[in-house]
C-alpha cells in the first residue's frame, strides 16, 4: 500500500469558540462554520482539520490520502486479505468528509484510520488571517503524534499493512517514538510507547490512542516567530519553546490547543526519499524546545 499524505483529521472538542480564535489568531488558518463546528482551511482544500461539537475532547480520526480510486480498491483488497474489517463509507459520511471515496479501520490503539481519495479543491485561494502559507502539497498536512499502548503492535500495523517507511527512532528513557514517512515530509505519523519494562507503571498515566501534538510546517521562520510572539501575546500556554529538532530539523515551538494537546507550529524540516536508512538519536532537540518552567532554571 503507497499512502499519499496525511489528508485531515478531526477533533471532538466542548472549546468551538476557543479554537476559533485559536485557529484563527495564533496558528493562521481559515475557519469556516458548520453544522456541528468548524472546519479549518490550510491550504488549497476546503478543508484539513474538522472541530465537532462535543462534551469531551478527544481524537476523532485521521483521514490518510490515496491517490485514486483503483488505489482504494487496492487498499481496500490489501486489509481484507490481512483480516483486517474494513468499513465502507455511506453517502452521509462522504458528504460530511467531502471526498469521493472513503473506508475506515482501527488501529491497534483503537484510533479510527480513514483511507480516502477524492477530496475537494476549493476554487477561492487560501488566504490566512495571518498572512502565513503552509507546506503542504506532496507532504501532506503536516504530522499527528500519538501516545500507544503496544508499540510493536502498532509498528507492524502502520508499515507492514498501510505501507510507512521507518525515517528514524528515539529513545527517551522507558519510551520509544517511531517517526515514519509515507513521502517526502519526514514523518506525517509517529508514536510513542513504553518499550523499555512495559510492565511497569509508567509516572504519568498513558492513554492509548491518544493524540500528542500534530504539526503544521510554515514557509517561513518569520511566520514561526510571530505565531510564538502571538500565542505568547494572547496567553496560550507554551508547551515547549522555540527549538530544533534532532531528526527532522524542524525549527519549531508547541503550544497547547484548547482541547489540551499540543500543536507544533514549525519551519524548515528537511525531506527524505526512498531508500532511506533509519537510524536512533538519542534526544528529541538539538536546542530549545524547554519546558517554560524550566527557563533560567
Ligand atoms: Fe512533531
Amino acid at each position: 500500500m503507497q499512502l499519499s499524505g496525511l489528508g485531515y483529521f478531526g477533533l471532538r472538542t466542548g472549546r468551538i469558540d476557543q479554537w476559533r480564535t485559536f485557529a484563527e489568531d495564533v496558528l493562521g488558518l481559515r475557519v469556516t462554520t458548520t453544522d456541528d463546528g468548524l472546519l479549518l482551511r490550510a491550504d488549497e482544500r476546503a478543508w484539513r482539520i474538522a472541530l465537532h461539537e462535543a462534551d469531551t475532547e478527544a481524537f476523532g480520526y485521521v483521514g490518510w490520502e490515496v491517490p485514486g480510486p483503483a488505489e482504494l480498491a487496492s487498499a481496500v483488497a490489501e486489509l481484507e486479505t490481512a483480516g483486517v474489517t474494513v468499513k465502507h463509507a455511506d453517502d452521509e459520511l462522504l458528504r460530511q468528509r467531502d471526498v469521493l471515496g472513503l473506508i475506515h479501520i482501527e488501529d491497534p490503539n483503537g484510533i479510527r484510520v480513514e483511507i480516502f481519495h477524492g477530496a475537494r479543491t476549493a476554487v477561492t485561494p487560501f488566504v490566512s488571517p495571518t498572512g502565513a502559507r503552509f507546506v503542504t502539497g506532496d507532504q501532506g498536512l503536516g504530522h499527528v503524534v500519538f501516545n500507544v499502548g503496544d508499540f510493536e503492535a502498532t509498528y507492524r500495523f502502520y508499515t507492514q499493512l498501510l505501507g510507512f517507511r521507518p525515517s528514524d527512532f528515539c529513545d527517551l528513557g522507558r519510551k520509544r517514538i517511531a517517526f515514519l514517512h509515507t513521502n517526502p515530509r519526514h514523518h506525517s505519523l509517529a508514536f510513542a510507547g513504553l518499550v523499555i519494562d512495559p510492565e511497569r507503571k509508567p509516572k504519568k498515566d498513558i492513554d492509548p490512542g491518544e493524540l500528542f501534538h500534530f504539526m503544521l510546517e510554515a514557509d517561513d521562520y518569520d511566520t514561526v516567530g510571530y505565531a510564538y510572539d502571538r500565542a505568547q501575546d494572547s496567553g496560550t500556554p507554551i508547551a515547549l519553546t522555540l527549538g530544533r529538532h534532532s531528526n527532522d530539523r524542524m525549527l519549531s515551538f508547541y503550544a497547547v490547543t484548547p482541547s489540551g494537546f499540543e500543536v507544533e507550529y514549525g519551519y524548515g524540516a528537511i525531506t527524505v526519499s526512498d531508500p532511506w536508512t533509519a537510524t536512533r538519536v538519542d534526544g528529541t532537540s538539538l536546542w530549545g524546545h524547554r519546558r517554560p518552567e524550566r527557563q533560567g532554571a
